[in-house]
């Protein structure tokens, strides 16, 4: 994922009067907004949510960091590589007996042509809709040649995944279905510096966001969950500016019933990332993303992304906030208008 405008902005109005570092978050509820921007709607609308039901969902966190282990273990995963393959072997080799799907094309990029997978195990529910929770699983490109195996990102949203399979399989959906989508090519081929943000990332997610419009599937999409960066020992989910609110709302209850709210929305953020083309298609989409990984984010991108920053209890409370999430839209009648 990368930078925002607003940040953009923000550090174009604030950089006579003092240094604006691109890599830090403007808009910060703790109160260091530049009195000169101007101000982003960033309230989070009430909603009428159904009363708790039951006890709170299941999620075993030492198991997700396990596979995000195994997952690093292959090494750099940019797309087109060997060790991408395995990754995408390795995936699906834990959802034999699951239905699933590989939405497979070959995507045009300025370093040349790539096979892109994106894979789609689908839990089918009562409900007549579809609840998609999305993770990149590749590996940034430009860094092929470094020892960079992003543990956070794309490998701890990617283990995630698997951990929320191993809570769905196996029991009956009184809700929606949930289909688990394990996208490639998020990342850029060139340095961000390079190209165009749109023009070179996410295209696996693109692609299949433009499949489902001319099939029909994206009217019956409730809500596009993303998963990104999530598995930070020091975890901060972003409230985003580019999120539906409502959908925000909802997950922030969600944290909220768990008791995990202090991990939430504590930097205010205006995210680019593999939710974006469904925004603007009008599908409801959250991201839940840490983009603080460090001080001043500095491991991101970095060879020093790696297991030693995760904690499996950051994977469970991400884990369990999203199924909570999906619970609550589960019952939510009507959901709220696009
Ligand atoms: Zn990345």
């Amino acid at each position: 994922m990368r930078k925002t405008l607003i940040l953009i902005l923000i550090c174009g109005l604030a950089s006579v009067l003092f240094a604006c570092d691109r890599d830090k978050s403007a808009t910060d509820s703790a109160g260091q907004k530049p009195p000169a921007a101007a101000p982003a709607d960033t309230t989070l609308p009430a909603l009428s949510l159904p009363p708790d039901s039951g006890p709170p969902p299941t999620f075993d966190g030492d198991r997700a960091l396990q596979y995000v282990k195994e997952i690093v273990k292959f090494g750099p995963r940019p797309i087109g590589s060997p060790n991408h393959k395995k990754v995408e072997d390795y995936l699906d080799s834990h959802l034999k007996g699951d239905q699933v799907e590989d939405v497979a094309f070959t995507a045009d990029t300025p370093e040349g042509k790539f096979p892109v997978h994106n894979i789609i195990a689908k839990f089918p529910g009562t409900k007549d809709g579809i609840i998609v929770i999305a993770s990149h699983y590749d590996t940034n490109y430009p860094l092929r040649n470094t020892s960079y195996v992003g543990a956070n990102d794309g490998g701890s949203s990617s283990a995630l995944l698997l951990e929320i399979a191993n809570q769905l399989r196996g029991k009956p959906r009184e809700g929606y279905s949930v289909w688990l989508v394990w996208d490639d090519a998020e990342e850029g081929v060139k340095p961000d510096t390079e190209v165009a943000f749109m023009d070179d990332s996410l295209y696996g997610i693109r692609h299949l966001a433009e499949k489902w419009q001319a099939d029909g599937t994206l009217k019956k999409i409730k809500a596009f969950l993303l998963a990104d960066m999530i598995g930070d020992a020091d975890l901060n989910i972003d409230r985003d500016l580019n999120s539906t609110p409502w959908l925000e709302s909802v997950v922030y209850e969600s944290a909220t019933r768990l008791g995990y709210q202090s991990h939430f929305y504590g930097h205010i953020n205006q995210v680019s990332d593999d939710h974006l083309p469904f925004v603007q298609r009008g599908v409801p989409s959250a991201d839940l993303i840490d983009f603080s990984y460090g001080y001043n984010n500095v491991f991101w991108h970095t060879p020093q992304d790696t297991v030693d920053k995760l904690s499996p209890k950051s994977l469970q409370i991400s884990g369990a906030v999203i199924l909570e999430t999906v619970r609550l839209l589960d019952n939510m009648n009507p959901l709220p208008p696009k």
